[in-house]
């Protein structure tokens, strides 16, 4: 039973004890009772009787109390976490984006502008200074930053020395270049630390919203705003750009990219490598992550993150997921015939979930493959950002539970409302994200969040996967923390599958 409502039963519980004993007590001869068995037993003593009768409710109510406060406590901690940079307390990227998704949901939506600006040279003066110094020198610049706003404008840090501006207002991008201009000035003033000046400059790209950019989504804007940062870093630094683009164009290079990616699914191009995944405690393998590769014939061996963007909310992404669901089964159906017992994962994005006829499609795929374990069959969700909705996805989510298919919520922690996801789907494995393993031994609010996340798992009754782990030592920590499973480049990468075969033939 999840923690909080677990709390909640034995708080009930406790306080009816209490109204139980004192109405024993009082109204039912309680007192004789409590005597008469002093008596019969020389070494209880009718006071002490007394007392731990009228105590005991009021020592559970206290311990069922402490357990509901760490409950509400891990899950503000979370919260706060996931959503704020530990060194400034601005919102971090995550927040940001919701806050955009926001600015863009509102009436007036149309006038907004995003900027993202970088600080110059700024890994130079964190290897000369130290980071120490790195540190003071950014909270110097948020600041700094801060005086700059209006109340209309929100400011957030992306990590290192990267910050993010929405500007809204009527006349948005002839006010963003404005606000540019001071930040620009604000940063060339110089800063002293600890008896050191330094003299720092920053790059600026802006992209505004506009209805002949069929009024950009926030994930587009910030690509738009980074692209144009880019361009004025190449610029010569110490300056901002504006991002301009023809429409027509991008879209077109999209096609392309889509048809040749059809090209590559027809042509067998695609290929699923094997990444085992570990129970944490006994090292043993329990199962593996299915990982998408393009062998493309000029190109080489092609990654997931260079190719997938074009698939994004597309047709395409579903005849993709299909595929991959369908080569899942059949590598499930090779290991069942070769005596193997694992689990395999394979990932779909939200577009393909959220299909109206997903659940019909999956029974007829697994009615074409009756022999195939599908009870081993998981299905990462991922970017679960982009799951519009919610109700519709849990729904099909607990049909596909009833063929035997389990689920799983990928990169958790990195969507802006990952709690709610935990709540409302029924999922059985949460992962946590790699950005969160990789710096758990020297980043203490990773660990924080890391432990904040376990803890909500099994709240939740879910089991626990950490992804990324690189180290021995990130392993035993994340074991010590009661994280049951994990994955990463300790254990293996992602090899093609007979590798994978003859890699697991390795383990003991
Ligand atoms: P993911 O599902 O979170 O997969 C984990 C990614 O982290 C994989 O990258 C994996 O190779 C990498 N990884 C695993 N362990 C380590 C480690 O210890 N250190 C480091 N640095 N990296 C590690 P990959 O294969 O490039 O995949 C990237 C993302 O692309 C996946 O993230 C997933 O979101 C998406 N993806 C992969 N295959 C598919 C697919 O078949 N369909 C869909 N829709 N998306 C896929
Ligand atoms: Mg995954
Ligand atoms: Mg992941």
């Amino acid at each position: 039973m999840p923690l909080q409502r677990q709390a909640k039963w034995d708080l009930g519980i406790a306080l009816l004890g209490l109204l139980a004993s004192s109405v024993l007590l009082q109204q039912l001869d309680g007192f004789e009772w409590l005597y008469q068995l002093s008596r019969q037993h020389e070494a209880w003593q009718l006071d002490e009787l007394l007392l731990s009768m009228m105590l005991m409710p009021l020592v559970l109510s206290w311990f069922s109390y402490r357990r509901w406060q760490e409950a509400q406590q891990a899950s503000a901690e979370l919260q706060h976490q996931a959503l704020f940079d530990p060194l400034t307390q601005l919102p971090n990227r995550t927040h940001f984006t919701q806050l955009l998704q926001d600015a863009c949901n509102q009436d007036d939506g149309g006038n907004i502008s995003v900027m993202l600006l970088d600080l110059d040279n700024f890994q130079a003066l964190n290897r000369r200074y130290g980071a120490a110094f790195g540190d003071q020198l950014l909270l110097v610049i948020s600041q700094r930053l801060w005086g700059c706003l209006d109340l209309c404008d929100q400011l957030a840090r992306f990590g290192s020395d990267e910050f993010a501006l929405i500007s809204g207002h009527c006349d948005s991008q002839q006010r963003a270049i404005n606000m540019a201009e001071r930040i620009l000035l604000m940063c060339r003033t110089p800063v002293h630390i600890d008896g050191v000046e330094v003299r720092l400059s920053a790059s600026i790209g802006i992209s505004s919203r506009s209805a002949e950019l069929g009024q950009q989504q926030p994930e587009h804007l910030l690509r738009q705003a980074n692209n144009a940062m880019h361009d004025a870093k190449l610029n010569g630094k110490d300056g901002y750009v504006c991002f301009n683009v023809d429409d027509s164009q991008c879209k077109q290079v999209q096609q392309q990219q889509r048809q040749r990616f059809k090209r590559a699914l027809q042509h067998n191009e695609l290929q699923l490598y094997l990444q085992p995944q570990v129970a944490l405690g006994s090292g043993k393998v329990i199962g593996a992550e299915a990982l998408l590769r393009w062998h493309h014939p000029q190109q080489g061996l092609r990654f997931p993150d260079s190719f997938l963007t074009a698939t994004e909310q597309h047709p395409l992404a579903v005849e993709l997921g299909e595929w991959v669901l369908e080569q899942g089964l059949q590598q499930l159906l090779r290991w069942q015939q070769q005596g193997i017992q694992l689990k395999l994962s394979v990932n779909i994005t939200p577009y393909h979930l959220l299909q109206p006829d997903f659940l019909s499609r999956l029974q007829l795929l697994i009615a074409r493959y009756p022999d195939a374990p599908r009870h081993r069959l998981q299905i990462e969700v991922v970017e679960t950002n982009n799951l519009t909705d919610l109700r519709h996805a849990a729904d099909t989510m607990r049909q596909c539970g009833l063929l035997g298919v389990k689920f799983a919520l990928d990169d958790f922690g990195s969507g802006h409302s990952s709690l709610t996801y935990l709540r409302e789907l029924p999922a059985q494995v949460l992962k946590i994200d790699r950005s969160f393993t990789r710096d758990i031994m020297e980043d203490y609010n990773d660990l924080v969040v890391v432990k904040a996340m376990i803890r909500l798992g099994y709240t939740y009754g879910l089991e626990v996967l950490a992804e990324g782990i690189e180290t021995e030592a990130q392993q035993q920590k994340l074991h010590s923390l009661g994280c049951g499973y994990g994955q990463g480049y300790l254990y293996a990468k992602a090899l093609p599958p007979q590798e994978f075969d003859a890699w697991l033939q390795t383990q003991p």
